[in-house]
């Protein structure tokens, strides 16, 4: 399942980052509990290996965020407008990965 989660954050990378003009970022497979993703100061980003267990839109919602940070290291309104670019309905996503998390197999 680790190697399928590769394949499939590669494939939703290569498609946003060039919608939002970076370079295709370094990818790390982690397996935190609490956290989905995370980026680098380097430009590298982290995904939970476990999102293969959620829908392809929740996926590519955490991309995305990851994917925002590139340009705004932060959570300001300039961050949020830069992810609802790739990903309008960011907020519903949001919530659905919320509600899901609690439902992921503790591996
Ligand atoms: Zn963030």
């Amino acid at each position: 399942m680790r190697e399928k989660s590769r394949g499939v954050f590669l494939g939703r990378l290569a498609h946003y980052a060039p919608l939002l003009g970076v370079a295709m970022p370094a990818l790390r497979l982690s397996s935190a509990r609490t956290r989905w993703g995370s980026c680098s100061h380097h430009g590298g980003i982290s995904l939970n290996w476990r999102l293969i267990f959620m829908p392809l839109p929740v996926v590519d919602y955490v991309v995305c965020h990851e994917l925002a940070h590139l340009k705004e290291m932060n959570h300001s309104p300039r961050f949020w407008s830069v992810v609802e670019q790739l990903c309008p309905d960011w907020r519903l996503r949001r919530l659905e990965l919320r509600q899901l998390a609690r439902q992921i197999p503790n591996l």
